[in-house]
This record gives C-alpha cells, structure tokens and sequence, in this order.
C-alpha cells in the first residue's frame, strides 16, 4: 500500500509519541525543542531505510537505520558512536521496534511479530519500559 510520506509521518506520530517518555501531560512532546526528536527530524530517512529492508529480522532494519539514518544525524561521533543512544535518549533508537511496526503495518506488511520478540534487544540500548509493545 502507497502512503505518502505525511500520512507515514502522522501514522508513527500517533504509535510512537503517545508512549512516549518525553510526552508530557498535556499530551504535547515535552522536549525543550520539540523539533530536536532525532526520529522526526530525520523522518524521511528513516522511511526509506524501513521501507528498503525486506524483512522478518529486526536486525536488518537496526543495520538500515545505522547506515540510512544515524550517517546523516548530528548527534552521531565520527567513530559510528552515538551519547543520545547510549543514554536512551533518542526517540527513534528507543522506540525502533514500535516504528518499524507502524511503518510496515500502514503500508500493508505484517512482520512476524515472535520473530521481532525473540530479537527485541538486539542492536539497541536498554529501552524504556513503554517501549515495549510487542
Ligand atoms: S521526543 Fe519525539 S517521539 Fe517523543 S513525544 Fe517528542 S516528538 Fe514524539
Ligand atoms: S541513534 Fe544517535 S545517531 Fe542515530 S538517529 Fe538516534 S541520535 Fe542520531
């Protein structure tokens, strides 16, 4: 199924920050900048990279992410590193297995969701407990 990059958009927007742990409680995202969410400030690349990967294996999508999205962040180190990952503090690494969901399900792909389960930690920093949905 076709969806524009808007309706993807509005669609993780809807899964993602309604768990969201910098949600505050007027339902607003409670970042100082709410314009700084690594996940919707690289949007479109993050799209795409979903969208490229073929998939059942979170682990191939954590691979797209890294190279499809992180190479363009300003908060990646030179050496592939990142301190907003290690500290939980990135929305899009945080909440990766809820994205990759949203993304799949809007466009007509249900990925096998014990497959997911059984590699929930792979690749990822600890997430909060909200994250996990699966
Ligand atoms: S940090 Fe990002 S994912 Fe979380 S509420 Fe704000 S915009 Fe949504
Ligand atoms: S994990 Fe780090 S480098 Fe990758 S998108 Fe998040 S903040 Fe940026």
């Amino acid at each position: 199924m076709e969806r524009s990059l808007a309706e993807l958009e509005s669609i993780v927007r809807s899964w993602v920050c309604h768990v969201c742990v910098e949600r505050n409680a007027a339902g607003d995202c409670g970042l100082e900048q709410p314009s700084d969410c690594s996940l919707f400030q690289l949007f479109p690349h993050v799209a795409e990279a979903i969208q490229s990967v073929k998939s059942d294996d979170i682990q191939d999508y954590i691979e797209a992410i890294r190279r499809d999205v992180c190479t363009f962040c300003v908060d990646r180190a030179f050496d592939g590193s990142c301190q907003k990952r290690q500290q939980v503090r990135c929305a899009l690494d945080a909440y990766m297995l809820l994205v990759v969901d949203a993304i799949e399900e809007a466009t007509g792909k249900t990925l096998e969701r014990r497959r997911l389960g059984s590699e929930r930690n792979a690749g990822s920093q600890e997430r909060p407990e909200s994250a996990v949905i699966l």
